[in-house]
C-alpha cells in the first residue's frame, strides 16, 4: 500500500493532488474539496469531526 503524501489533499472525485496554490478548490472537478487541517485526508461535507483523525473541522 502507498501512503499518500502527507500536506497533499487528494480531490475524492478525480483523486488528483489539490495543489496549495488552488487548495482547497480542485481544478478539474470545480469543486471545492474540504480537507483535513491536520492529516489532510478528504472529508465530507457533513464531517464536524474528522473520521481519519479525529480531529475537529472548521467550518
Ligand atoms: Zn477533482
Ligand atoms: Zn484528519
Amino acid at each position: 500500500m502507498t501512503e499518500k503524501k502527507a500536506g497533499q489533499c487528494v480531490c475524492p472525485f478525480c483523486e488528483t493532488e489539490v495543489g496549495e496554490e488552488s487548495w482547497p478548490f480542485c481544478d478539474i472537478c470545480k469543486v471545492t474539496v474540504l480537507c483535513c487541517p491536520k492529516c489532510h485526508k478528504s472529508l465530507s461535507r457533513e464531517d464536524r469531526v474528522c473520521p481519519h483523525c479525529g480531529a475537529a473541522i472548521k467550518e
